[in-house]
């Protein structure tokens, strides 16, 4: 069989979704192509589904994985891939988006028409309605129809330019493009693995965009909650980013000059003026014997450091925790150690005084505000002490149904569900989920990938219920019965009962909305996401006795129409789970978070950006 098209679909545990994927190519209308199918060391049931589709048609589709079966991370399963490929030209697809039947055809036209172009690419339907969202047609680059020379997407992409980066399931190359450039960054896992290569792509290579949609983008919020426990660490991937690709410029000698200041700008805020000539400065004075350890040092004080800004941050427990995979726990300890430093290095205010004086312009560049979602007991026992001895002000966010009803929150409750259950196995939705025996469970630490079976099946089915947040309650007891656990809330992890917060309102904490039951509210229906918006409003106002100023989106989730519909309710802000500073022109309604890990004030200063 010829085959001019290599389709690469690498993949990781992508049961759910490999199907439609691997069909969406078979259905190609253009047929002179082969299909790689790179496992990289899935542990469920896509490796027998790929190898399915291998045996039913070998002579079109190939099954690859690295020796062992190791999981080495995406850029490695692509390498894997490109080197397999026989085609002249090559097309990744993810395991979960899908192509439109017309994709090859068309993508294979445009390549033969323009031989001086090296790879071409549409506009990306950013794929919602498979779970009763809305879609949406982003388009890719900053011109469409008209051929980008080497170097322009430099400047004009995401992420040293503003426009949209394409995705790299949709783009066609040409095989010999992503050879010249040495393939994918391995050392890039996690984050920026694919703007690595295309970084690399662009600088040499010409491409071409049209607006024709080919392929659809799979939007799944169910890493939502491990985006929010990485959040923190967004700059420190960007800088890590950023500096690769300096090291990677200076290399090859490129001296395009505008790239150059692009580069530069982008870096400003991890390296401010003055300190970096200082430490060269240091280095130049210092005897040959001392070098290392003065070069150790100045590493030291050059690693992120950001000009100060205003930053909202985000808590949600005060505890000693070893199972925390969202990274919601902040040690009592370090806790006392980052606020003593907010309260030194910071002027801490008031949610509502923050909100105002950023609209009149007079926000302090240092300014503080502290906040905690969920209302756990615990980051009122501990926390609050330290929050008034120093005098710093912090909002609790309240889910006014969940607080009346006392029991601990869902994501809670499935961990005692899955790790202490007796039964070794628990039936959701028909699918059964294998525990198997107990083991070191317990210990799993922030933003870290799931180690253990119990670990994974937990991962597993707490994506399936954040899918389905108005049957969470339902599905939650029936695994609870299967697993034969109490439902007697921890009282290390129950939320703060009714007189406890009367007990903890004072002139400077207070409380805002967090929704009625935490529902991911882009998720549910229009009727229910206005119900828990508007009387959300109300029933804060019960439970705590003031109205509330504030909103903070659950899990940071929240679309135009949420945004809209707690405006009306009458809160006078909202706040988002990620981001980073707050910049005059933000939008009160959509208000960036700093989440704040279990760290050491040093961490914290830097996420700050000292002093
Ligand atoms: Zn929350």
């Amino acid at each position: 069989m010829s085959s001019r098209v290599s389709v690469v679909i690498i993949f990781y545990n992508a049961a759910a979704f490999i199907r439609e994927a691997i069909d969406s190519v078979r259905d190609q209308r253009f047929r002179e192509f082969e299909l790689l199918l790179v496992d990289d060391g899935s542990t469920d049931s896509s490796t027998r589904i790929a190898k399915e589709y291998e045996a039913r048609d070998p002579e079109r589709v190939r099954y690859l994985d690295h020796p062992g079966h190791l999981n080495r991370g995406m850029s490695a399963a692509r390498n894997l891939g490109v080197s397999a490929a026989r085609g002249e030209f090559i097309a990744f697809i993810d395991a979960d988006d899908r192509w439109r039947p017309s994709k090859l055809e068309e993508q294979v036209a445009l390549l033969d028409r323009m031989p001086q172009v090296h790879a071409v690419g549409g506009s990306v339907n950013y794929w919602a309605s498979h779970n009763g969202g809305e879609d949406r047609i982003v388009p890719t680059g900053h011109v469409r129809d008209r051929v980008i020379p080497p170097g322009q997407a430099t400047l004009q992409f995401y992420p040293l330019g503003k426009a949209n980066a394409p995705s790299m399931s949709d783009l066609l190359f040409r095989r010999s493009a992503i050879l010249a450039v040495g393939g994918f960054e391995e050392r890039f896992r996690g984050a920026y693995e694919d703007q690595a290569f295309l970084a690399k792509l662009y600088l040499n290579s010409a491409l071409f965009v049209t607006n024709t949609v080919w392929s659809d983008y799979r939007l799944h919020e169910n890493s939502c909650m491990a985006r929010l426990s990485q959040a923190g660490g967004y700059h420190e991937t960007r800088r890590a980013f950023l500096e690769w690709f300096e090291r990677y410029l200076a290399a090859r000698g490129d001296s395009n000059p505008k790239i150059a200041a692009a580069l530069a700008q982008a870096l400003r805020p991890y390296r401010p003026k003055g300190l970096i000539e200082q430490a060269r400065a240091l280095l130049r004075e210092t005897s040959a014997g001392s070098v290392v350890r003065t070069a150790k040092a100045a590493a030291r004080r050059l690693r992120p450091i950001v000009a100060p800004g205003p930053a909202i941050l985000m808590y949600h427990r005060i505890a000693d925790e070893t199972f925390d995979p969202w990274g919601l726990a902040v040690s009592p300890r370090n806790f006392e150690d980052q606020l003593n430093w907010v309260k030194r290095h910071r002027t801490a205010l008031p949610l509502a005084e923050f909100v105002e004086r950023n609209r009149q312009g007079t926000l302090p560049r240092d300014a503080i505000a502290v906040t905690f979602d969920d209302g756990y007991a615990c980051s009122a026992q501990k926390g609050m002490p330290v929050l008034e001895q120093l005098g710093i002000p912090a909002t609790i966010f309240l889910p006014s149904e969940l607080v009346e009803r006392g029991d601990e929150f869902w994501w809670d409750k499935l961990e005692r569900i899955v790790m202490d259950s007796s039964s070794p196995k628990l039936e959701l939705n028909g699918i059964e989920i294998v525990l198997g025996a107990q083991s070191e469970d317990a210990d799993w630490p922030p933003a870290k990938e799931p180690r253990t079976p119990r670990q994974r099946a937990y991962h597993r089915l707490w994506s399936m219920l954040y899918e389905q947040p108005l049957e969470i309650d339902q599905a939650l007891e029936r695994l609870r019965v299967q697993a034969g656990v109490t439902d007697v809330p921890r009282e290390t992890h129950r939320p703060l009962t009714r007189n406890e917060i009367l007990a903890t309102r004072s002139g400077l904490i207070e409380f805002g909305s967090h929704a009625l039951t935490h529902p991911s509210l882009p998720k549910i229906g229009p009727e229910e996401r206005a119900r828990q918006i508007r009387e959300s409003f109300s029933a804060c106002a019960d439970l705590t006795g003031d109205r509330p100023y504030a909103f903070a989106y659950p899990y940071g989730d929240h679309d135009a129409d949420s945004q809209r519909l707690v405006e009306e309710a009458g809160f006078r802000c909202a706040c988002k789970a990620d981001g980073w500073f707050v910049r005059p022109r933000t939008n009160r309604f959509a208000l960036p978070r700093i989440f704040v890990g279990n760290w050491d004030s040093v961490r914290l200063a830097r996420q700050l950006g000292r002093p």
